[in-house]
């Protein structure tokens, strides 16, 4: 038995010097240190010895076992750090290899609209100016020569906050605003673009929207003048061919009226659905600056004269996209948004 330990540990100091890899010294553990390992079958065996001899090779057999845990161990750290410099020498860095890539945002379509057109506009000499979200009802209507008893104060379906505020409904206010705090110095050439609220929802409206309306006041502004702006305005916008033209129609803030239609952009005046086959389609309202306006912003309309002109930023996006559902821009889809 003594000789059979002792050869048993020969052996495996024999084979330890040969292990080259990790695997290799972890068969070897196995296969004399395992639960069916050889020298734990030795052990097993002590059961057959004389009893007077057990102790002196169960104490070898310890001495073996606790030995060869010690070499394999320590074979292994060597194996380890032979892997590691291994690894550290193979790696190097290949600069052919394609970078990573980040996900870069891009404007919302809304976004970029609106500071096309505010390019537009500022090359025509005018600057921006923005107000309130949250309105009182003189700026957003009287001001506006929209008295309370008005009745197209039912034009504008209105989120009222009390009898006297009131979300915007328009970005008129900021005109008004504006005329305010410049009269009586001329001229005055502002656009203002923001958000607005009405109580609409549906595939071309949504409660919340965005506006974007221009003035001008000074000595001898025209109605010509008003036409010749918005024919470069859609022109820059939605093509050098586009055509525009004025429809008489009504507001309370200006006199005379008129929406403004551009030659249809999907059909090039052909007809089609989205023009319903009259080759128009309808982008803005504008007008000349009624003279109550100008007098309750402090202006004398006996010596100065304006236009005014609005447009929803969304319908704008929606021709110039081809974008039939008003909802799209609002639902952060980004299979939408990326297109843009
Ligand atoms: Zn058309």
């Amino acid at each position: 038995m003594e000789d059979k330990l002792k050869n048993l540990a020969v052996q495996v100091k024999k084979q330890l010097q040969q292990v080259a890899t990790l695997d290799q010294l972890n068969q070897l553990r196995v296969q004399y240190l395992g639960k069916k390992g050889e020298l734990t079958a030795i052990l097993r065996g002590m059961g057959n010895l004389l009893a007077e001899e057990r102790p002196k090779i169960g104490t070898l057999a310890n001495e073996i076992r606790s030995e060869l845990e010690n070499l394999i161990n320590e074979r292994t750290k060597t194996l380890k750090t032979v892997a590691k410099e291994l690894q550290i020498a193979r790696e190097t860095i290949d600069v052919t290899l394609p970078g990573k890539s980040f996900l870069i945002g891009n404007k919302h379509p809304l976004t970029k609209i609106q500071q096309e057109i505010e390019t537009v506009f500022l090359g025509l000499g005018f600057n921006i100016a923005e107000g309130p979200e949250i309105e009182s009802d003189y700026y957003n209507f009287e001001a506006l020569n929209l008295p309370k008893d008005h009745p197209a104060r039912d034009m504008q379906d209105t989120f009222f906050i009390n009898t006297e505020v009131l979300l915007r409904t328009h970005t008129s206010p900021v005109q008004v605003r504006t005329m305010e705090k410049t009269a009586p110095s001329l001229p005055v050439k502002i656009i203002c673009p923001g958000k607005v609220y009405r109580r609409d929802d549906d595939a071309t409206h949504s409660p919340m929207f965005t506006q974007i309306e221009g003035l001008a006041i000074d000595q001898q502004i025209t109605f010509s003048d008003l036409k010749g702006i918005l024919s470069i305005f859609a022109r820059q916008i939605f093509g050098e061919k586009t055509k525009t033209r004025f429809r008489p129609s009504y507001f309370p803030f200006t006199e005379p009226s008129a929406e403004v239609d551009i030659s249809c952009v999907m059909c090039k005046s052909a007809g089609c659905r989205v023009c319903s086959h009259t080759g128009w389609l309808e982008i803005l309202g504008a007008g000349m600056v009624h003279p109550k306006v100008l007098a309750m912003s402090g202006y004398n309309p006996e010596e100065v004269s304006g236009f005014a002109f609005g447009m929803g930023i969304e319908r704008i996006a929606m021709l110039k996209y081809g974008i039939d559902d008003l909802r799209l821009f609002y639902d952060n889809d980004l299979r939408f948004l990326a297109q843009f």
